[in-house]
């Protein structure tokens, strides 16, 4: 992603999917200069000088993806080992996970996790291929939360762990409503776009049930009024509807996961206009694969299976209470190239229109870049997938490793272009 290219571009004679209303228009053509799409307009035969011109005859064009949970930082499964790996492994083990990522048609991911400024900034820089990154930093965790990753037996130490500041860890151990103020400061000063939380028991950590709550309501509401001062918003891991509620009741923005949801807990989400980003996929491909569950311990696996059965049902909870779902894929290690199945999991339960949506308007709107990202639309950055097929009808032109995406133009750069030349 170079930081503003000096080019005109038009795509023209494509079917123009708009991922809002769920049409396919015709007869109208996309002006893109430099990162920005100008205009979208009813196609001319005239056609400006020093403009490249793409014919889409019978492709359609749409947004590019967003992906609202990755960890692009996870090259490893077992968190705990990952966090342990010297950072220039793991910044050389990012760096396949991100341009695959781009690769899938994802030209933006937000982090949950791990990824700092410094990482968004190289992408932005064209340094490394590789989506937008909108960084959490480290996720802030209570001790023994699903940011800690020590062992039982292991001398806990009131200094934070050395683990926690090393790349490859996704979180910091940090306690008490001033450290936790302070945590939030050091990682917005450091570049976080927004500050995720654990706020309940998670599944790939090692002490603690999924049942459990995270963080006192004075830290959490702590969290959040640190991160309203810098205009930005929190982000919670949370699987139990009690987990959910108090995380909503503290001004939680997003919930992450929420597998265990049930409908009330859904619609007092719906209530405080809270968004839910689902990541099923994680699951699914977990209990799929022999060798990522070799990695992990068997407390781990039966915490996964619980999550696993629920989140199907979640999904529905929270679609039949009107919540606003964005995408969500929270891969690990091997398993990142199944980062475009969620589209298939949630159009087989929410139909294809909606599964577009979560990657693309709604995520947006979590993004809070609502009319810049996720759209067509005059003023929006030129993030645009050329597709071959109807993802209304057929998502499965979306799933896999883009096989089907024929032009691929992220921040107004061509980042893969398959079109025959004009
Ligand atoms: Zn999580
Ligand atoms: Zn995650």
């Amino acid at each position: 992603m170079n930081s503003i290219p000096n080019t005109r571009i038009i795509l023209r004679n494509g079917k123009l999917l708009d991922v809002e209303s769920g049409e396919l228009l015709d007869g109208l053509e996309v002006f893109i200069q430099g990162d920005r799409i100008v205009s979208v307009r009813l196609q001319t035969e005239s056609l400006p000088a020093d403009v490249k011109v793409y014919d889409l005859a019978g492709l359609t064009l749409m947004p590019g993806l967003i992906d609202c949970h990755v960890h692009v930082l996870a090259s490893h499964a077992n968190l705990g080992i990952n966090a342990t790996q010297p950072n220039a492994i793991v910044m050389y083990r990012a760096m396949p996970i991100l341009s695959a990522m781009l690769a899938r048609g994802f030209t933006t991911v937000r982090d949950a996790g791990g990824a700092d400024w410094a990482l968004a900034r190289s992408v932005a820089l064209g340094l490394i291929p590789g989506p937008r990154i909108f960084a959490s930093g480290k996720a802030l965790s209570q001790t023994g939360g699903h940011g800690d990753f020590r062992a039982r037996g292991e001398v806990l130490s009131s200094e934070p762990c050395s683990c926690c500041f090393r790349a490859g860890a996704i979180a910091r151990v940090v306690d008490g409503v001033d450290n936790v103020r302070r945590a939030v400061r050091e990682e917005i000063q450091q570049g976080a776009s927004q500050i995720k939380i654990m706020a309940s028991g998670g599944v790939a950590s090692p002490t603690d049930p999924i049942a459990n709550t995270q963080y006192s309501e004075a830290e959490i509401r702590a969290i959040v009024d640190e991160a309203a001062a810098a205009n930005t918003y929190v982000m919670a891991h949370a699987y139990t509807p009690r987990a959910i509620r108090r995380a909503v009741a503290c001004g939680v923005r997003t919930i992450e996961h929420g597998n265990l949801i049930d409908a009330d807990t859904a619609r007092y989400m719906r209530e405080h206009g809270v968004f839910a980003v689902p990541t099923q996929v994680t699951y699914e491909v977990i209990a799929d694969s022999p060798a990522a569950q070799a990695q992990l311990s068997s407390e781990t696996l039966a915490k996964l299976e619980e999550v696993r059965l629920a989140g199907r049902a979640a999904l529905v909870h929270l679609a039949e209470a009107g919540v606003e779902m964005g995408y969500g894929s929270d891969l690990l290690g091997e398993s990142h190239e199944y980062q475009a199945h969620e589209l298939k999991i949630r159009a087989e339960l929410l139909g294809n229109h909606e599964a577009l949506r979560s990657a693309t308007t709604t995520a947006a709107k979590i993004l809070q870049h609502e009319g810049k990202l996720g759209c067509i639309a005059p003023g929006a950055f030129a993030d645009l997938l050329v597709v071959d097929g109807n993802p209304l009808e057929d998502i499965s032109c979306l799933v896999g490793q883009g096989e089907r995406l024929v032009l691929i133009i992220q921040n107004g750069c061509v980042v893969k272009d398959l079109l025959p030349a004009a």
